[in-house]
């Protein structure tokens, strides 16, 4: 019991100048919480009878440099960067796609006071908050008129509400899909006020199946992409042009929900091609829905491109305004979309085009400079584009191949998604593996420096 009378009291630790300056820092009520939990884990430990608990450890300055470091760690964001090592380009729980330099710094430059979000400055009067990234997604989509909402599963549902609500809209059974989530199409349609009639079956659905199924109630014909899966074998659907020239005999529209949104054909990666909006556009669908953040490459938006009436349908449906994006999205778009321009850079400035590219070689060269430092081994392997886009298409790539030892691999994974940065990989065969297609510049040491210390080396 000496031990336990040895605390010191809570008040005069708090009058320290130690716990003064820290006070300063992080205010008095989070000091005296922290300085009362760490007295609180000391107390446990003595009465459990632990040993270990040193003289030393009980004087009011370990008690208060303890505090600090708890503060230290409490006062970190929550929502931190990470070292993505697990090779999934389009990481849904890790962000998605990271930012380009560009939009990062857009994101600092044009947010430190006011900007132009809301007012034209050659007339002072109101405009919309997206129309600098509709100019840009008018260029690189070739589409007559373009907006911008907070996500693409908003588009969607916009879009749908917009054009075809308390009417119907056909779809395939072939394109019933759940995207993530609760965003499953049949339940967006009925969320858009929407009637949904599915037509043909999952395999094969024809355009005759739309032609039959159309009534003086239809309003749509409607595209799902199967972004994140893949039907193959017996399939057959209708071309985008067919469901056109079908639309047009009828006097109905089209909706393209195409999800994944390239605005380069990614067959260059010597993956099977992703649909692309600007291919949509041309083959005369009124609308197309893409993500901001997929295979585009910038933040979070849905982005909707298509004929001038019917996105003005889109910008004046009262739900517009409960799913626009704010400022620091437009401003990271703009951003991103502008690299576009330059078809030269871009796979360089956009990171998820640039990761997509990488050359084998050069992962290699990174792998193999990780393995020296680590003892490990470099291993064949291949890394995902990931984020609900080309399913089941992998890239090749070298990954670093660490024997966990004793500790074993589910233990080390656990530390390394613990210590700091924190460190995402994944497990193969009893080893950890660290993909560096995935690390950003810079990363390589970091990772190293966590993973022995993960490691306990
Ligand atoms: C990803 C995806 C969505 C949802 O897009 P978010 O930007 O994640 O909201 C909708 N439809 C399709 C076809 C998709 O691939």
């Amino acid at each position: 019991m000496s031990l336990l009378r040895r605390l010191p009291q809570v008040s005069s630790l708090l009058e320290s100048k130690e716990a003064a300056s820290l006070a300063k820092s992080h205010g008095r009520e989070l000091v005296t919480e922290a300085v009362r939990g760490v007295l609180d884990g000391l107390r446990a430990q003595i009465k459990s009878g632990e040993n270990g608990v040193s003289e030393d450890a009980l004087a009011a300055p370990a008690i208060l440099a303890r505090a600090a470091a708890v503060l230290e760690g409490a006062s970190r964001p929550g929502l931190r960067r990470v070292i993505n090592a697990t090779g999934i380009i389009l990481h849904t729980g890790l962000g998605r796609a990271v930012l380009p330099k560009a939009a990062l710094d857009a994101l600092v430059a044009e947010n430190k006071g006011y900007n132009l979000l809301e007012v034209d400055r050659e007339t002072a009067e109101r405009a919309h908050r997206e129309r600098h990234c509709a100019k840009l997604l008018e260029r690189v989509t070739g589409a007559p008129a373009a907006t911008v909402v907070n996500n693409n599963a908003a588009a969607t549902m916009l879009c749908l509400a917009a054009l075809a609500a308390g009417k119907e809209v056909i779809v395939s059974r072939g394109q019933l899909v759940e995207i993530g989530g609760a965003f499953r199409v049949p339940d967006v349609m009925k969320q858009s006020g929407c009637r949904m009639v599915e037509v043909g079956t999952t395999n094969k659905t024809r355009i005759a199946d739309y032609e039959k199924a159309i009534t003086p109630d239809t309003a749509l014909l409607m595209r799902v992409h199967r972004s994140n899966f893949a039907v193959v074998g017996f399939v057959e659907e209708p071309s985008l042009e067919e469901l056109v020239g079908l639309a047009k005999k009828r006097n109905l529209r089209v909706l393209d929900d195409i999800g994944s949104g390239a605005l380069l054909d990614v067959a260059r990666y010597g993956i099977t091609p992703e649909p692309m909006v600007a291919a949509s556009v041309a083959q005369g669908a009124d609308l197309s829905c893409i993500s901001g953040d997929k295979l585009l490459g910038g933040p979070q938006a849905g982005i909707i491109a298509g004929s001038t009436e019917a996105v003005a349908l889109c910008r004046r449906h009262p739900l517009f305004r409960a799913v626009r994006p704010d400022k620091l999205q437009l401003v990271a778009l703009e951003a991103t979309l502008r690299l576009y321009l330059n078809p030269d850079t871009v796979e360089d400035t956009v990171p998820t085009l640039r990761m997509m590219k990488m050359p084998l070689a050069e992962i290699e060269k990174r792998a193999k400079a990780m393995a020296k430092a680590l003892h490990a081994e470099v291993w064949d392997e291949e890394s995902q584009i990931g984020g609900g886009s080309t399913p089941g298409q992998n890239l090749k790539t070298k990954v670093v191949a660490v024997d966990p030892g004793a500790k074993g691999a589910d233990a080390v994974i656990v530390a390394l998604r613990l210590g700091e940065p924190p460190v995402f990989a994944r497990v193969q065969k009893g080893r950890v593996l660290l993909d560096p297609r995935t690390m950003q510049d810079g990363e390589d040491d970091e990772a190293v420096a966590a993973m022995k210390a993960a490691l306990g080396r």
